[in-house]
């Protein structure tokens, strides 16, 4: 086989797309121009699914290793569909790229640069290991904004969220996304070995097993991304209403459910984007669609002030460093992650979660708060919890939206929690959620659905639904369990 003259590599991490892809369509421009080519590689780094750090959980369950597996069998035929490959390779990204530098003669290694800790370590790994001659170029991707348009450094994003919005909104506009490369010559390594694709039993989502109350069958990869825009969106029209919507529990289109997409970059924040403003030119302009600008930028928030406070995000005492006395229950942890706390609302999220791998905003929220407030548990228990389950896990959201939960975060202010009989009575009033995932509730008449403690003997005995029996009697009484550890904080000399 004749060796290309040149040729570029472009590292795959969690940008698993071709259109809006700075390193990719510079890399395909500059091969293209000089008769070269391209070797676009994903690295499996055993480390993305070692122990988490608290726990020693499996940092990426079996509905995220699915969706992996999916987004990168899309990658790969999308590549192809370009005269391109994906090159598969198993081993430690500072190992593999450099091998493969060294082998094929890379001219350059082009990346989007992500944030997190271990993301920037590997990273410089990387670029320390790669052969002289191979220039390092990183790109940005993570953000609707471009970083280096903002009205400050990343060293000075607001701590407060609508500080940080108000003066990214003055901008005015957003950057359009990319097209995708129309043609791609392929490198040595793909042309010979390109490596298989993972199977569902290495990575350990074999025997995943879809349950039909879910949310959504979330499918990997850029393919399945669009045809959830065009679902939500287009097709489905809800975008006009999402601002009065997207608080639900129950059902596909409550909320765009794009974040298994966007962690994985299967579809980028700007992608996204140019589809709200098409939506505003074409059909209609409210406060609805501008909404979902709105949260894209609490998720941009959320990487920058990860850019900014690097290893605090994930310090007990958190981004601002406040000290709270948390407990270490592991019994209680265990009742929470389960599902079988007898609250009604935290168990029937918990389960939805441990049982789809996806959970509403307003569920993460609650149960966050329950974890911390109700319970007074470390909150890094609950973000590990979360990692290992979540198909759309990303450091900074989650780990950022934690340490907002917990009080130690960005616009910390004193002990703030969630009243769940108030969340119950606004967000599931009749237990339509309650009783979804947890059927043993079944027998409740609505009234009391969310507060089964109440029944008196006589009505357990006449709806055959025993405390206890039917149902746990709850962990904690809930106002007793807030005030307790409102004061240990206080005692703690909390803020
Ligand atoms: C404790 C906790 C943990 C979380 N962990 C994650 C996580 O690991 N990954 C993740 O993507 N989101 C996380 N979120 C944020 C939010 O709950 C999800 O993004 C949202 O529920 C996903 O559903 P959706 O795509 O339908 O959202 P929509 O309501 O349709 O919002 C559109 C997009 O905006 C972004 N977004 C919305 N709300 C937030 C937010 N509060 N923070 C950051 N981005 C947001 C997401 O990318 C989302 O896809 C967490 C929230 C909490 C409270």
């Amino acid at each position: 086989m004749q060796r290309a003259t040149s040729i570029t590599g472009v590292w795959f991490r969690t940008d698993l797309r071709i259109t809006d892809h700075g390193p990719l369509l510079e890399a395909a421009r500059l091969e293209q121009a000089r008769g070269g080519a391209v070797t676009c590689v994903y690295c499996l780094d055993p480390r993305d699914a070692g122990p988490t750090e608290q726990l020693g959980l499996a940092r990426r369950g079996p509905f995220r290793s699915r969706f992996l597996l999916e987004s990168l069998a899309d990658l790969r035929s999308a590549l192809r569909a370009i005269g391109g490959d994906l090159v598969v390779r198993r081993g430690l990204p500072e190992q593999v790229l450099p091998e493969l530098a060294r082998e094929e003669g890379w001219a350059a290694l082009h990346l989007h640069t992500l944030v997190g800790t271990e993301e920037e370590a590997v990273e410089e790994a990387v670029r320390a290991a790669l052969p002289e001659a191979c220039a390092f170029r990183t790109w940005w991707d993570r953000t609707l904004v471009d970083p280096e348009e903002l009205p400050f450094s990343v060293r000075e994003v607001p701590e407060v969220f609508t500080k940080f919005r108000r003066k990214v909104e003055r901008g005015g506009s957003y950057p359009e996304p990319l097209p995708a490369p129309t043609s791609l010559a392929s490198g040595p390594a793909a042309a010979s070995d390109p490596g298989d694709l993972p199977t569902p039993e290495e990575l350990g989502c074999a025997d995943l097993v879809d349950d039909e109350r879910a949310v959504l069958r979330f499918r990997g990869g850029a393919t399945a991304a669009a045809e959830r825009i065009d679902a939500y969106v287009w097709s489905g029209d809800r975008l006009k209403t999402y601002k009065k919507t997207r608080n639900g529990m129950v059902g596909a289109d409550y909320s765009s459910k794009l974040s298994p997409w966007l962690a994985l970059g299967c579809v980028s924040a700007r992608q996204v984007q140019a589809e709200v403003e098409r939506y505003e030119r074409e059909r209609v302009r409210n406060d609805s669609t501008y909404w979902l600008t709105f949260e894209l930028l609490w998720r941009d928030y959320f990487q920058l002030i990860t850019a900014k406070h690097g290893a605090a995000l994930f310090r007990p005492s958190g981004l601002q460093g406040i000290q709270r006395p948390w407990q270490r229950d592991a019994q209680a942890f265990e009742a929470w992650c389960e599902g079988r706390t007898g609250i009604p609302l935290v168990d029937a999220n918990m389960r939805e979660l441990r049982l789809s791998g996806f959970l509403s905003n307003r569920g993460r929220q609650i149960v966050a708060s329950f974890l911390t407030k109700n319970l007074g548990i470390d909150w890094r228990w609950g973000a590990e919890w979360f990692e290992a389950c979540l198909v759309d896990h990303d450091v900074a959201s989650n780990w950022g939206n934690w340490n907002y939960a917990a009080g130690v975060g960005n616009d910390a202010r004193g002990f703030r929690y969630f009243d769940i009989a108030t969340q119950a009575s606004k967000y599931d009033r009749r237990g339509r959620h309650a009783r979804l995932w947890c059927p043993e509730l079944a027998p409740v008449p609505d009234r009391l659905v969310h507060a089964p403690w109440d029944l008196t003997r006589a009505q357990q005995d006449e709806l055959g639904f025993h405390l206890g029996r039917d149902w746990p009697r709850p962990l904690v009484d809930l106002d007793a369990s807030v005030a307790a550890n409102r004061e240990r904080w206080e005692t703690a000399g909390a803020r």
